[in-house]
């Protein structure tokens, strides 16, 4: 087939009825708010398309399948590892994974849902757009799904000496592994619990990811014919966006993919769930020792079909009203009850069902008051529906949708693939994909709708009062119930080999060394971007400058889509050590509490009436050539509709020149802050413990321990043990008042009509005093250990090296990637078992870290770690060096967008770090050789200036004694 499109532009896209060769265009709509052009088209096989036709340099792609699974054994999930173990077209045995070095992609991965099975990626390089779509189409439609992948990545027993029949077995596997560490993860727990407590019929009773007892029963064959009944034109829908033409994507979709392939039938339909008559309650456990907080409870309904636009959006805006910040009416009085300190894992609206639920409860509990949070929701609903909802705070949400709709940002997820999960639940549940993207009718409707009379109580009488199909989830912490588990999975195993011959543990032992000794891959088969295809310039956005005594001001025209951004950085004065330390929570507190004359209620609700979010936030850096020294900064930053610029600039001089801190609202923020920290202490391990490690050997690191690694954490815990507000309001007030000395940098970023915003009310409250450098003390180098609940290890060593202008920085960048993919992820992954392996070099801080994360060793880690001199010794070839050239330019190029690119120009000027000295930078990394891979190892990377850390459950000195490495042990 040949789709022609001579002389066909961008701005001349196909019309509705249109046939591009075997596709048919079957709607097509301007989207104006994003400057976008949806196209959505059928192939006669039956698969769905929707191209998002943008000026983005950064284009998208994804094929999802809806896959419904009928058991609890993951077949979704580890079908979606396997598939992307080697294709017909790409027979090595991690295409997925050598493919990100050999890419310049800006986002690359798959997912599983309870109900869905996605492929995405993201690139601003044309040529490796092509590349990873031929990759992407070969592993979904031709896997090779060869048993070996099946043992490896699903699941197999091994000897805990593999090659030694005799030795105790084992159940191993990549999936089995991180199932068993992800379903010990309370929000995990709970989300799967929902589903099977609202919709317990359908799909969502299993388990798609897999549950650890049950994996075990999924074979090799039911993997094999699950991929048969699911991944089929006839089940995929595909999405593409950005600027390349679609016509050429279709060909290659039905030259590589249809053309192999002739209709199927399929049965991938969810019906509806049956209405319960009585509501109901649910228990369920996860492996936690924290009795005297650990609880949650959680109540749920079903509430209405996805797949209407109208309901669904509905839904959406009343969740936002009743659970869209602190101040809402639904949220506050549950964390003023007293009971706990959070809103539920799973609170809010789930539009990821067929039928959606919304849910909303409270965690931070002690388990003897879990009862009470149903109650609590449903007298408060009640109390809410009486007295009605003020008409203010459903503008205010719906003024929050529509700065949603407008704004288009690379922050977080790139926009590419943003478009696609705005609309990818309701399309695949049948409903219509376009209302997602664009609102207004729908919210023409909501207008019309609210002027005859209210909207929400009704929903909240007939929907959650009145609605029986009602569940009360409670989450228990059980401190057993690892052991339990480790005991049951025990006897499983014995189960299962009970009957084993001789001949089956041959077999065992046989399957474990052809998997320890699988050859290396020749790569040569997989596509590469070359050197020739790395950007070498930077982005120099224009922007005007204005210098006043007391500050600067920094205005930049961008396409914001009618949104206005506003930076305004505050280089520190001078402060004292106790200050430095305490500003991470002044940057949190100070958006939380009050201001001029409004406490913490009016503040949020006058934030989420008039802007997109204001927020605050520590920052700190070092100059090109001087690693002693760090600058440090706040940052206040704010975005609101053109319309409200005004009022933006009023509220952010408020909460930066009148904070009013209340000692009730800072004793609910330091709880929240210590559970947060406590929630993300594991799962960030190899953070802290890199942290830990580089505090000993880098002013930057040192300063960054104080403020937000393991001794921040104590310091929060301190605050909350000893309940001292009055003290701690203080402290923040005399801060408040420093920091107005500053000269600070206000940086506008909006369209050219909404450069003249005044924004002297803010640059007037500040006295314009010269920022400060800094020379924080060094930690002791002494290794440190630090112990937790965890079964797992986090092992860091770091190592202090140049700035950023030094010679050899870039090839120490280069060496970060080298050592990730050819050494670490080898010999930490594939060898030892760790979830991951990784190198990291902040050129800026001139910090090199060796890193293991879920790592099951701690002594065997850092053997590795000693080892790379000789790793480098070892035959290295062009191809691998250009791969680690290609890995650090990507780290040079992050995804910007019109909301950051000028910000992040302005700021890097000012620091020293200008258009000129970063593409002098990449220059030098071009020319980076082996060689100096080698030389820069030797010279910087050694044991005598290496600093070690972990973060594990147990005390690491048994285990290191051999590496000469005596930690100090504290626990966390
Ligand atoms: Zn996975």
């Amino acid at each position: 087939m040949t789709i022609s499109q001579e002389g066909r532009t961008q701005a001349e896209l196909p019309q509705v009825g249109e046939r591009l060769g075997r596709y048919t265009v079957e709607r097509v709509e301007t989207l104006p708010e994003t400057a976008s052009v949806y196209v959505q088209l059928r192939h006669d096989l039956g698969s769905r398309h929707i191209h998002v036709a943008r000026q983005d340099e950064n284009a998208g792609f994804a094929v999802t399948f809806p896959t419904v699974p009928k058991d609890s054994t993951g077949v979704p999930h580890i079908l979606e590892h396997i598939a992307l173990m080697g294709s017909k077209r790409y027979p090595v045995s991690d295409p997925f994974f050598a493919m990100i070095p050999r890419s310049l992609n800006t986002f690359m991965n798959a997912m599983t849902a309870a109900d869905w099975t996605t492929y995405l990626f993201s690139t601003r390089n044309p040529s490796d757009f092509r590349n990873l779509l031929g990759i992407y189409l070969d592993a979904a439609f031709f896997p090779r799904l060869s048993r070996f992948s099946f043992l490896r990545d699903g699941h197999r027993f091994e000897n805990a000496d593999p090659a030694d029949a005799g030795s105790e077995l084992k159940m191993q596997g990549v999936v089995y592994n991180e199932m068993k560490g992800a379903m010990a993860s309370p929000g995990m727990v709970m989300f799967k619990a929902l589903g099977k407590a609202l919709y317990p019929d359908l799909t969502y009773a299993n388990n798609s990811g897999g549950e650890p007892s049950k994996i075990p029963e999924l074979t090799y064959e039911n993997l094999k014919a699950f991929h048969a009944a699911h991944y089929h034109p006839s089940n995929a829908f595909f999405y593409t966006y950005g600027a390349l033409p679609l016509t050429e994507m279709l060909e290659t979709i039905e030259r590589d993919v249809m053309a192999h392939f002739e209709p199927h039938d399929l049965d991938v339909q969810i019906p509806d769930q049956p209405n319960f008559p009585a509501p109901r309650t649910e228990q369920v456990s996860y492996p936690s020792t924290d009795t005297e907080r650990g609880a949650q409870a959680l109540v749920a309904w079903k509430v209405t079909p996805t797949f209407q636009a109208y309901d669904n959006l509905k839904w959406s805006v009343l969740s936002e009203v009743l659970l869209g910040n602190p101040a809402a009416p639904l949220y506050k009085p549950l964390i003023d009850s007293g009971l706990g300190s959070a809103l539920a894992d799973g609170s809010g609206y789930h539009d990821n069902f067929r039928e959606a639920a919304f849910a909303a409860g409270l965690k931070g509990l002690s388990a003897e008051n879990a009862p009470k949070v149903e109650a609590l929701v449903l007298d408060t609903l009640r109390r809410i529906e009486r007295e009605g909802l003020d008409d203010e705070l459903i503008d205010s949400a719906l003024h929050q949708f529509e700065i949603a709709q407008r704004e288009v940002s690379n922050a977080g997820t790139p926009y590419a693939l943003k478009v696609l999960f705005a609309m990818l639940n309701p399309w695949l549940y049948g409903g219509d994909p376009v209302a997602s993207l664009n609102l207004s009718a729908e919210l023409e409707k909501l207008r019309a709708e609210r002027a005859q009379g209210r909207v929400f109580e009704p929903m909240i009488r007939q929907s959650l009062l009145d609605n029986p199909h009602r569940v009360t989830l409670s989450l228990l912490p059980d401190p057993q119930l690892q052991e339990r588990q480790a005991a049951e999975e025990r006897a499983m195993v014995e189960r299962l080999s009970a009957h084993f011959t001789d001949q089956d543990r041959a077999a065992i032992v046989e399957d474990a060394l052809t998997l320890q000794n699988a050859p290396a891959d020749d790569h040569s088969l997989l596509p590469s971007l070359g050197l020739s295809d790395v950007t070498l310039s930077v982005p120099r956005p224009a922007y005007a400058s204005e210098e006043l005594p007391n500050a600067a001001i920094y205005r930049a025209a961008q396409p914001t889509g009618g949104l206005v951004y506003l930076d305004v950085q505050l280089p520190l004065p001078e402060l004292t050590p106790e200050q430095l330390d305490l500003l991470p929570f002044y940057a949190f507190a100070v958006t939380r509490n009050g201001a001029a004359d409004m406490d913490a209620v009016a503040l949020t609700r006058r934030i989420e009436a008039v802007t997109g979010g204001i927020s605050a936030s520590a920052g700190k850096g070092n100059s090109p050539d001087d690693l002693a020294a760090v600058r440090t900064s706040l940052t206040f930053s704010g975005k609101a509709l053109s319309r409200n610029a005004t009022a933006l600039v009023g509220l952010m001089r408020d909460v930066i020149a009148r904070p009013q801190f209340s000692e009730e609202r800072l004793a609910q923020l330091v709880n929240q802050r210590v559970a947060g920290m406590r929630a993300g202490l594991i799962s960030n391990g190899s953070a802290y413990a890199s942290t830990l490690a580089g505090a000993q050997i880098s002013p930057l690191e040192a300063l960054d321990e104080r403020q937000g690694g393991f001794a921040a954490f104590k310091r929060l815990q301190q605050w909350q043990a000893q309940g001292d507000w009055m003290t701690l309001k203080a402290q923040l007030e005399e801060l408040s008042a420093v920091l107005l000395a500053a000269r600070p940098r206000l940086v506008l970023s909006a369209a050219e009509g909404d450069l003249n915003l005044n924004v002297r009310p803010i640059a007037d409250l500040f006295g314009g005093a010269g920022a400060q450098l800094y020379t924080p003390p060094l930690a002791a180098r002494v290794p440190q250990a630090r112990t937790a609940d965890t079964p797992v290890a986090y092992n860091a060593a770091a190592f202090a090296t140049v700035p950023y202008v030094h010679p050899d920085s870039p090839a120490l960048l280069a060496l970060s990637k080298l050592l990730r993919t050819e050494y670490l992820l080898k010999e930490l992954r594939e060898k030892g078992g760790a979830y991951g392996g990784s190198a990291g070099f902040d050129p800026r801080s001139g910090v090199f870290t060796l890193s293991s994360y879920r790592d099951p060793h701690i002594g065997r880690t850092f053997e590795v770690f000693g080892k790379i001199g000789a790793f480098l010794n070892g035959p290295l070839t062009e191809r691998e060096l250009t791969e680690a050239l290609l890995g650090a330019s990507r780290q040079l190029d992050p995804l910007l967008s019109a909301d950051s690119v000028a910000r992040s120009r302005i700021f890097s000027d000012l620091a020293g770090y200008s258009a000129d000295v970063q593409e002098d930078y990449k220059a030098r990394l071009m020319r980076v050789t082996l060689d100096d891979l080698r030389r820069v190892q030797q010279r910087y990377l050694t044991a005598e200036r290496a600093a070690y850390a972990t973060l594990s459950g147990r005390d690491p000195n048994p285990e290191t004694a051999a590496q000469q490495l005596q930690f100090e042990v504290q626990s966390v």
